[in-house]
């Protein structure tokens, strides 16, 4: 009979050799670990967590690790211990996973992405490993990635608007008298160009934000006329399905908000824009304000098809399109709901959904009547007041 591998977790091993393996371990992990005791001093330090940072061990252990370990943000702002992960890691017993800046003992800045475990014993704190990552490399090429994608949608831009100038000419008959086809024709080369226009103009912003230079201009807005004007753009695709729009406020008077009018109004179009494209024939949509003490509350609510409950944990992530909708709809690109997350943020707002396959869907979206100073997070981006 072969013999059973004797397991780490065997307990005819010593205490010794389960603390050399462990130490073992500890030393070969490829990123940068850390170890610290329930107060988050330092115990243990690898040779890659001493290389990133360009502390020795010496130096390191028995330190306070928020204190000797400085997290700053892409601005150069110190996190706030309360928003550091191992802070975190601590106070809520799980697991935590984020990117933040490290500054080095030559006071370099280092991108990393860090992941931190608290140690438990029946439930309380016994300390916590840090394992990071250098993550220059995948920044720089993100960078490269982004001015890419800003370089070649600005180039598509020129070409395109010549497309849409010259074909509202020949279809308005401009340049002649035109046969009933070739206007159909027309019609549809002006739809495919407003479509890549849209494209164009999500993929811009998409790099905006991501690269943290999206410029927001603050002023005074009234939430139901832009909720209006989105309306009457989507009015065109809605009638062509019998689908009805409503609007209802529900405080008693009108709201105002200052906002950036620009993105206020990308966030409401791609939300109504989706509710009528995900919804079948007849169906119903209807959008909802209310002023909530400091916050307004707009919800966009639908009578569709729905986003399968598998899928629902993914709906805000670049190019996710759910199962149900991609065998129904083929043009999309996934690409929307992520755009509005990242405005939505840059807003200092939130945005929520709750939704049932075959019923429908309903967004919520929470933004304040009067943005917040900068915020901490860590992306750059110029906030200007008109
Ligand atoms: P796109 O609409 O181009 O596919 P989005 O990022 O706007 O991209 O949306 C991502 C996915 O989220 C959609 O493909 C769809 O599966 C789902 N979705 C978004 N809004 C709705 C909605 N109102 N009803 C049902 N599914 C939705």
């Amino acid at each position: 009979m072969p013999r059973s591998k004797t397991s780490s977790l065997s307990p005819n091993r010593s205490t010794f050799e389960q603390q050399a393996e462990a130490e073992a371990l500890f030393t070969s992990i490829g990123d940068g670990a850390i170890s610290t005791d329930e107060f988050g001093r330092i115990t243990r330090v690898n040779p890659v967590a001493q290389d990133i940072l360009g502390y020795s061990e010496t130096e390191l252990i028995g330190e306070w690790f928020p204190k000797k370990i400085i997290a700053i943000t892409s601005d150069d702002i110190p996190v706030n211990l309360i928003d550091r992960p191992i802070t975190k890691a601590f106070l809520t017993g799980r697991s935590i996973s984020e990117k933040m800046y490290y500054r080095r003992k030559n006071g370099e800045k280092v991108p990393v992405s860090i992941s931190v475990s608290p140690i438990l014993l029946e439930g309380k704190p016994l300390g916590a490993v840090e394992v990071f990552r250098d993550i220059t490399l995948e920044e720089e090429v993100d960078r490269m990635k982004s001015e890419f994608i800003s370089l070649a949608s600005h180039q598509l831009r020129t070409p395109l608007s010549a497309i849409k100038t010259y074909s509202h000419m020949l279809v308005d008959g401009y340049m002649g008298d035109i046969t009933p086809t070739q206007k159909k024709s027309l019609r549809t080369i002006i739809s495919g160009a407003n479509r890549m226009n849209e494209l164009i103009s999500t993929l811009l912003n998409i790099t905006r934000i991501e690269s943290g230079t999206i410029a927001v201009t603050l002023r005074m807005v009234q939430l139901e006329r832009t909720i209006d004007d989105v309306i009457k753009e989507v009015s065109m695709m809605a009638a062509d399905k019998s689908i009805s729009i409503e609007l209802k406020n529900e405080s008693q008077a009108s709201i105002s908000i200052k906002t950036d009018a620009l993105i206020l109004k990308e966030i409401i179009t791609n939300l109504v824009s989706n509710a009528v494209k995900y919804t079948p024939e007849n169906g119903s949509v209807t959008i909802t304000t209310l002023q909530r003490g400091a916050d307004v509350l707009i919800t966009v609510s639908d009578t569709g098809w729905g986003i399968p409950l598998q899928s629902q944990d993914q709906i805000f992530s670049k190019f996710f399109r759910a199962p149900n909708i991609v065998m129904r709809e083929t043009t999309g690109t996934g690409l929307g709901l992520y755009l509005v997350k990242g405005l939505v943020d840059t807003l200092g707002g939130s945005i929520s959904f709750k939704s049932r396959e075959g019923t429908g869907t309903t967004f919520y979206l929470t933004l304040p009547r009067t943005p917040k100073r900068k915020s901490t997070k860590s992306t750059r981006r110029t906030v200007t007041t008109a």
